[in-house]
């Protein structure tokens, strides 16, 4: 199958005509090709966007509303569709896919094909002067959205809603690891009758499609997901140039779990928030710290609970661990087990490649890998893997695990496992993460502000926040 742009409306094929192999990570085999596209297709949807900015700023919010909801809409007739497009596009279980990422692109737009309708300018009347201020908000124009591929179309459309809602024509690019869910999107949109160029979809290498619509003058708000090194670069261009910058960047998130918790709530918890999406999320606790009381209890129900995690075909039932995303990104992972060993940590389970029979034995696939007896400050526990690994770090007092969690480069996400309400409030307010989970992970409230501290980036989505970036302020004075 041979995949295409989405540019003004039309699937077009690349300007220079050449192709990127894409891979089913499952069986390790080429299943389809993407455009390799480059700055010349980025011209072209970019001066498609600009010209249908006019008209699609100046329709109604009901009516961009009404257009993202039956986008909505037609995602949820396609479920099954799209679940098994990024089932084998990424190696995810079909399940989840079917459960989390496909429900949440719909949400998303319906989220946001609502939210503008309550998007509300202000007023402020200056007593004493006799006069008023109002503020209005404008589109910015061209909106420039980069996404991974850890959650595709999720986080792909989670950027896509707001621009549009707000008023703004959008020039995409998924990952070209995870490119097939974002094509379909394409059909659905010309379906859902959005007019051409609002969206248009460009596919192809970072440092080709995503570089050429960072450094697109015309192009002057970036809202980016990925990792923070990608992050830097982007800044590096996009700073200088003015533009208005989103990063929502890397992780390495500690899942904190004091003796008092509901033992079988976190336990549960925690190894789903440990191997969801083979560890490939980004809000995935990656290190797990353990009140020492409870320490062998718990390390001895994980293992336990994690070696009996199915490894395999994630087309098939019962499969809770897929393959993760590429053969480059599974060595990665290995080589950072190979790091903890180096390191001085034990394995206690996984550690290794697994060979799948069957028709994915070709396939790119590690165990559920869990790591003890390494220090807080290691690179294992400061570098962000991003795969199914986790480590058990033991803790005494409040403090030395406040000062643990804090200790790495990135702040994220938490979580906190504990009965003592006041504890639990106590720590969340000095943890540096973004978003804090108490007795619970990965709960989303679509209102809520969503985003990192330190070098996990810059801004936050969600809610009206994402509106407020995706627009532009002008206050009007009127004297009276
Ligand atoms: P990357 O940073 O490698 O890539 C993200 C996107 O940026 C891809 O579409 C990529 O294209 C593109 N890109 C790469 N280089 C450039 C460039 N120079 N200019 C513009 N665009 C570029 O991240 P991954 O895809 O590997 O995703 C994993 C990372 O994403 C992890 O660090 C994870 O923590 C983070 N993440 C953060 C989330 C958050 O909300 N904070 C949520 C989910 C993931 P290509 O694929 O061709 O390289």
């Amino acid at each position: 199958m041979k995949l295409q742009n989405y540019i003004n409306g039309q699937l077009v094929e690349p300007v220079a005509g050449q192709y990127i192999d894409n891979y089913n990570p499952a069986t390790g085999e080429v299943y389809s090709c993407i455009p390799d596209s480059d700055e010349q297709d980025v011209e072209l949807a970019v001066k498609a966007a600009q010209a249908a900015f006019t008209a699609w700023a100046n329709t109604t919010a009901e009516k961009r509303g009404r257009i993202l909801m039956r986008i909505a809409d037609l995602i949820d007739q396609n479920l099954d569709r799209l679940a098994e497009a990024e089932s084998i596009d990424n190696g995810k279980p079909l399940k989840l896919a079917k459960t989390v990422d496909i429900p949440r692109a719909s949400s998303n737009m319906r989220f946001y094909g609502t939210a503008i309708q309550h998007f509300a300018s202000e007023a402020h009347y200056m007593e004493g002067t006799e006069a008023i201020n109002y503020t209005v908000r404008h589109p910015h124009g061209v909106a420039g959205c980069i996404s991974p591929w850890n959650l595709p179309l999720y986080l792909f459309t989670w950027k896509i809603a707001p621009a549009l809602a707000a008023g703004n024509c959008v020039v995409a690019k998924p990952s070209e690891v995870t490119p097939m869910t974002a094509y379909l999107l394409s059909e659905i949109c010309m379906e859902a009758g959005l007019p051409a160029g609002v969206l248009n979809i460009v596919h192809g290498y970072g440092h080709k499609v995503g570089a050429a619509i960072v450094s697109h003058p015309k192009v002057p708000v970036i809202s980016f997901t990925g990792g923070t090194t990608t992050g830097k670069s982007i800044a590096a261009t996009a700073a200088p140039m003015f533009k208005k910058l989103s990063l929502e960047l890397g992780g390495k998130n500690p899942n904190i779990i004091f003796a008092d918790c509901d033992f079988d709530n976190a336990l549960y918890t925690s190894v789903h928030s440990s191997f969801a999406n083979q560890g490939q999320i980004c809000l995935c606790g990656s290190r797990i710290f353990i009140e020492r009381p409870l320490y062998d209890k718990f390390k001895e129900a994980f293992v336990e609970k994690v070696k009996a995690l199915t490894v395999g075909d994630p087309l098939e039932d019962g499969t809770k661990v897929g393959a993760v995303v590429s053969e480059q990104h599974m060595q990665k992972v290995l080589s950072y087990i190979e790091l903890a060993k180096e390191e001085g940590g034990t394995i206690l389970a996984g550690g290794h490649q697994v060979q799948v029979e069957g028709r994915c034995a070709k396939g790119w696939f590690i165990a559920p890998t869990i790591i003890e007896g390494l220090s807080a400050e290691c690179r294992t526990n400061t570098e962000e893997i991003f795969g199914p690994v986790v480590t058990l770090i033991p803790f005494d007092a409040e403090e030395e695990v406040i000062e643990y969690a804090n200790c790495t480069a990135y702040g994220l996400s938490a979580t906190i496992w504990t009965q003592n309400l006041t504890r639990a409030h106590r720590v969340a307010h000095q943890l540096h993460s973004g978003i804090v989970w108490i007795n619970t992970w990965l709960l989303r409230d679509l209102r809520t502000p969503f985003g990192g501290m330190k070098s996990s980036g810059v801004g936050r989505e969600g809610g009206f926040e994402a509106l407020r970036f995706f627009t532009e302020p002008q206050n009007v004075c009127v004297k009276l």
